[in-house]
């Protein structure tokens, strides 16, 4: 939680970890009251491809829309999971290729894109450009700037669940959407994976995921939603299959009404 700029000043200050509305931005009142300037390592590494290239070099550099390099943290079924520096606006497959691809017996299912509360794009995501713009159409984000390939023994049902809780247990407590909506989702994640689906569950989570995101004091509650709300529009026949046959295609869920049955036979 201490990525967002005002935590941060606030963690530096001894005081309690919990974001404020801006303005007045951190370049007015920042560290104990003062003028600050927040950057990331990532801006900082942009300072040698400046200084060599000067400001022209630099804005050809990167997506029409957001100039520079960005540092990607590839993971999951690639065959060279690590860091690389790459353009702005490269597609994921390029980013990909850098990795060495999807070795076999892998076969690509999904790319959770931006992190723990990143969005979980289709193998069909791989053409999407790796730029805030063309992410955020997408329903994902740059985020911390990883992507996780996701084999087909994987579930994504399962994933948004547990990445929704794991945003739940994050949030800081301030904002009551976020601190109460977003552990009600996570509820939701886990009854759709446990089997135990109420009835109108998607409704009631797109609903919910639309409250929690309306009114979000930080990026935390803006993004904590896309997990579950990014299978809802890529991967309802997986959801479907879990809430309506009580099956995980993926074999990863156990669902309570299979388990009972079992026991009962
Ligand atoms: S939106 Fe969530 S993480 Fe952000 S301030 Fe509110 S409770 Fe904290």
């Amino acid at each position: 939680m201490l990525g967002e700029e005002t935590v941060l000043l606030k963690g530096l200050e001894g005081k309690r970890g919990q974001p404020e509305q801006q303005p007045p931005y951190t370049t007015t009142r920042g560290l104990f009251g003062k003028p600050t300037l927040v950057h990331g390592p990532q801006t900082f590494a942009a300072v040698p491809t400046i200084l060599s290239g000067g400001i022209e070099g630099f804005a050809e550099t990167g997506a029409r829309s957001f100039a520079g390099t960005v540092l990607v943290q590839i993971s999951g079924a690639v065959a060279q999971p690590g860091v690389a520096e790459v353009p702005f606006g490269v597609t994921i497959r390029e980013i990909l290729d850098v990795a060495g691809g999807v070795p076999a017996p892998h076969k690509l299912k999904a790319l959770l894109v931006g992190g723990p509360s990143g969005g979980i794009l289709p193998a069909e995501g791989l053409s999407v450009g790796f730029d805030h713009d063309s992410l955020a159409k997408a329903g994902a984000y740059v985020g911390s700037g990883s992507i996780v390939v996701i084999d087909q023994h994987s579930c994504v049902v399962d994933l948004a669940a547990v990445l929704t809780r794991f945003c739940a247990d994050q949030a800081c407590g301030k904002t009551i959407p976020c601190r109460i909506g977003l552990r009600r989702l996570a509820e939701i994640g886990a009854r759709i994976c446990e089997g135990q689906p109420r009835d109108d569950e998607i409704t009631r989570l797109t609903d919910l995921s639309a409250d929690i995101v309306g009114s979000a004091l930080c990026d935390h509650e803006r993004r904590a939603t896309l997990a579950l709300t990014s299978v809802v529009r890529y991967f309802r026949d997986e959801l479907d299959a879990h809430i309506v046959r009580n099956t995980c295609p993926a074999g990863i869920c156990q669902p309570k009404a299979a388990t009972r049955a079992g026991a009962v036979s």
